[in-house]
């Protein structure tokens, strides 16, 4: 396993949208452990593989309360199939937009077609931070951040300030 570089807003490369894979390989495995390790050793509850470079679609989760064990989730093509009307708010952070946090509106519950570390298709009924989480991840797979969903003043406002710091850490 490696800890990978993440990329940061506003990186135009964490727009493009990520292609779903024909098959979980060898390869996709090594891939989604790297994201694993990177995700804990940030730390952050999820990443997408385009966030380290990779257009595909793969996503790694692990929402557990650090007095719990860990318990990492694995979604290969991940598919929403359904999303309740009612929505919930969480706070949302994403370790492509370092330092800032807003909150977003989303379906409180979804279903999820997806395939497993192993291949293996699954279909969840999620809710709760779950739901969100899969949905902020699901979302970076079509070139879409968090930020997207704020008004255009509020997420100008944060670009600035992450173009700006950037630039002071390159100096
Ligand atoms: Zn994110």
């Amino acid at each position: 396993m490696a800890i990978r570089q993440i990329i940061t807003a506003p990186d135009p490369f964490l727009k493009r949208v990520s292609k779903p894979v024909a098959e979980v390989t060898d390869d996709l495995r090594v891939l989604m452990d790297d994201l694993l390790e990177t995700m804990y050793d940030a730390p952050g509850i999820g990443l997408a593989a385009i966030q380290v470079g990779e257009p595909v679609e793969a996503i790694v989760l692990d929402i557990a309360r650090d007095e719990d064990d860990p318990y990492p989730r694995y979604f290969v093509n991940p598919e929403i199939t359904w999303a309740s009307e009612e929505l919930a708010t969480y706070e949302e952070g994403c370790l492509s937009v370092p330092e800032f946090t807003a909150d977003v509106d989303r379906p409180a519950e979804i279903k999820l077609n997806f395939l497993d570390y192993d291949g293996n298709k699954q279909e969840i009924h999620a809710d709760g931070l779950l739901a969100t989480c899969i949905q902020h991840e699901i979302d970076h797979l079509r070139g879409i951040l968090f930020i997207d969903h704020l008004s255009a003043v509020k997420r100008n406002i944060i670009v600035r300030k992450l173009v700006k710091a950037s630039k002071q850490a390159a100096e």
